[in-house]
Formats: C-alpha cells, sequence, structure tokens
C-alpha cells in the first residue's frame, strides 16, 4: 500500500464528501477508511496492475455472473458449476457518487465459491463503480471489494 501523500482536486473533496456516511446511502462507500479518496483509487490501481487485472475483466466477470444469476429471480443458482449465487433486488434506485446521469439498482449479489465456502458481496452500482471509476470502496463498506480475493475467488 502507497503511504506517500497523493494531491488531490477540489473535485474529488466533493465527491469524496457525498461518500461519506449519511449522504447518499445509509452506509456511505467509505466504511471507516480514512484515506483520500484519491488514495484509496491509487493503491487499487496499483494493486489491480500487480495481479495482471484490469478495472474492465473484474466488472465484466462481475457482470457476467450477476446476468447468470438473476436467471434465478430470487433463488440461488449455481453458475459455472463453482458459485452459489443470490440477488437480492431491494425497492429503489441509487446515484453513483460521481454525479452521472443515472440511476442503479439497489441490487444485493452474494456469491459463495462452493469448494471453499469463501463469500463476496456486490452491487449493480458496485460493477459500475469499478469499471467506470476503478474504485472499489473504503475499507469497512459492506461493500469492499478486494482486488486480490476477486482474483483469487474468481479465478481471473
Ligand atoms: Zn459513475
Amino acid at each position: 500500500m502507497s503511504t506517500r501523500p497523493v494531491k488531490q482536486s477540489p473535485g474529488f473533496d466533493k465527491i469524496e464528501r457525498n461518500m461519506r456516511p449519511m449522504c447518499l446511502c445509509q452506509w456511505g462507500f467509505l466504511g471507516y477508511d480514512r484515506r483520500k479518496l484519491v488514495e484509496i483509487l491509487t493503491d487499487d490501481q496499483g494493486t489491480v496492475n500487480s495481479l495482471g487485472l484490469s478495472h474492465e475483466m473484474i466488472a465484466n466477470r462481475l457482470q457476467e455472473i450477476t446476468a447468470k444469476a438473476r436467471q434465478g429471480l430470487g433463488d440461488p443458482v449455481v453458475v459455472d458449476d463453482k458459485f452459489d449465487v443470490e440477488v437480492y433486488e431491494v425497492r429503489g434506485k441509487i446515484p453513483c457518487p460521481w454525479g452521472h446521469p443515472g440511476l442503479y439498482r439497489k441490487s444485493h449479489v452474494k456469491l459463495e465459491r462452493i469448494e471453499t465456502g469463501e463469500t463476496l458481496i456486490w452491487s449493480d452500482l458496485g460493477i459500475h463503480l469499478i469499471e467506470e471509476h476503478g474504485f472499489y470502496q473504503g475499507r469497512g463498506s459492506p461493500y469492499r471489494l478486494e482486488p486480490a480475493d476477486i482474483k483469487r475467488i474468481l479465478e481471473l
């Protein structure tokens, strides 16, 4: 993890304020993470690079699994003979904290790798945040995704 100070633009300060708890959603996107948004992004970018992955590869895989699991209409679905995946849809929609037009479904996707019992959870907005912004959310956020966990569990 990088410890050197990274300069953050005023635009990022504004987005970061939108992400702290009690702003746009009940839990916030940053959890207990006290790092600046730009530091979180820089650290995760470094990790993703060192794993030999890209945000797009990760987002595409999550998207693909979500689409397969949606066919279960709320019941668990076995995806690729390896994963037990359940999608819960919650009423309502949520905007991207970057201020993009459009709203994302309040979904909650839970994946369990059958062989190991390891789990990952994510949401539709979470996939967008990874794909468009390289943002895996802050430590302590319930939707934080560690790139190394994604690689190991999903065998990317
Ligand atoms: Zn966005």
